[in-house]
């Protein structure tokens, strides 16, 4: 049977489109895009234009992008960049506790090297509290970063609320939105934030290529030194083909985007009432409501999410225990302990992550599998349900 792909969190297939695209720029104009002749000029040509593309889908000018190597590299540039540059100001930046590694990580470095970091509880489905944030800002602090929406368990931050309340008290807003950019509509200027995170392979462009948003008059410090590439903010000679990519990638984003958002919503609610229906002892993880459309997280009792991973992949499907990144590990995700979730029914955690090639045949396929999926690791397993 054909195997089904629902980990669109981890990675999603590169559009046709977008491979096809590319390919020009691994071939005959290879150019580098600093060189004045002809190749260079059209390489430079084409990263301007993909830069305009990138630029439209999240609604900002073409000059407040700079291409990076991935999200977590925006990610560390955003966190470190600003930190450096406004450490004379203050040494105090927010972030939430269940960040993505990409900045958590980035927030612990920092205070290795003398920042401070106040990490947001948050509710039992992810959501940060205003109110917790007003009540943290200090005199100190110099940036906030909280997450757009989660990648474990899709709950969506109210973002345009927290970032008035960072610039009420002038401090700047950065949001890691690498896993809302080509799924839900991400406007910076309605947002509010001063700089955004996104990368390309997260909707169906290459890996290894992805974007800051730095509003204009924001000032940064590069993250990495070298040639004059990206104003003197990013050197390293310019991923012609991957930024071509991520450009192709956002202009197919912004056409398909409501497309995109009706597809994943239904296939979402198709799965969690045949969840409901068929599965015993599990728990939906994250906002009900306020959650990415192609987001399904559970958390099933008795049975550890590792090897219920491993009997859905023999079975065909690629799903997931969470994030990619702390697959292979038996701690639980500090994202549903933050969340309030007891430990051991943290470590059932499955995660769906739905995409447009997906279909409901596939999600039927999969209500009929999970079930005999679980059963058969109850039978083995040392914690049985009450009868
Ligand atoms: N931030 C979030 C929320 C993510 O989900 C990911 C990837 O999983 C990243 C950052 C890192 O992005 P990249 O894989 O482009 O480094």
């Amino acid at each position: 049977m054909k195997p089904v792909y629902f980990d669109h969190a981890a990675t999603t297939p590169v559009h046709p489109e977008v491979v096809s695209a590319m390919l020009s720029y691994f071939g005959e104009n290879f150019g580098n895009a600093s060189s004045l002749h002809f190749l260079g000029q059209e390489a430079a040509r084409a990263v301007e234009e993909a830069r305009e593309k990138v630029a439209r889908l999240i609604n900002c000018d073409p000059r407040e992008i700079i291409f990076t190597g991935s999200g977590t590299e925006a990610d560390n540039f955003a966190l470190k960049g600003i930190a450096e540059k406004l450490k004379a100001r203050g040494n105090h930046i927010i972030t939430s506790s269940i960040e993505h590694h990409a900045v958590e990580v980035t927030c612990r470095y920092l205070e290795k090297k003398g920042f401070k970091v106040t990490y947001l509880p948050v509710d039992r489905y992810g959501l940060v509290d205003p109110d917790d944030l007003k009540r943290e800002i200090t005199e100190q602090t110099i940036l906030i970063s909280i997450m757009h929406a989660n990648n474990e368990v899709g709950t969506i931050q109210p973002i345009k609320e927290l970032a008035q309340i960072a610039h009420e008290k002038g401090v700047l807003f950065h949001t890691d939105a690498v896993q809302t950019v080509g799924s839900i509509p991400v406007d910076v200027r309605e947002l509010g934030v001063d700089l955004l995170s996104l990368s390309a392979h997260k909707f169906y462009g290459p890996k290894g290529v992805g974007a800051l948003f730095l509003r204009k008059g924001v000032a940064i410090e590069p993250l990495i030194h070298g040639g004059g590439q990206e104003k003197n903010l990013r050197a390293g000679t310019t991923n012609v083909p991957g930024i071509v990519g991520l450009g192709k990638a956002a202009e197919l984003a912004s056409k398909e985007l409501s497309w995109r958002m009706e597809h994943s919503l239904s296939l979402r609610e198709r799965l969690i009432k045949g969840l409901e229906e068929k599965l015993t002892d599990f728990i939906l993880t994250g906002h009900r409501e306020k959650r990415l459309p192609g987001n399904v997280s559970i958390c099933v009792d008795y049975i550890e999410g590792e090897s219920m991973l491993l009997l859905l992949s023999i079975e065909g499907f690629a799903c997931s225990s969470g994030s990619a990144c702390t697959s292979g590990s038996l701690e639980p995700s500090h994202v549903l302990l933050a969340m309030g979730i007891d430990p051991q029914l943290a470590q059932g955690s499955l995660r769906i992550t739905l995409g447009r090639e997906n279909t409901e045949e596939e999600i039927d396929r999969f209500l009929e599998t999970l079930p005999k999926v679980v059963k058969r690791l109850r039978e083995m397993s040392p914690f049985k349900p009450k009868k």
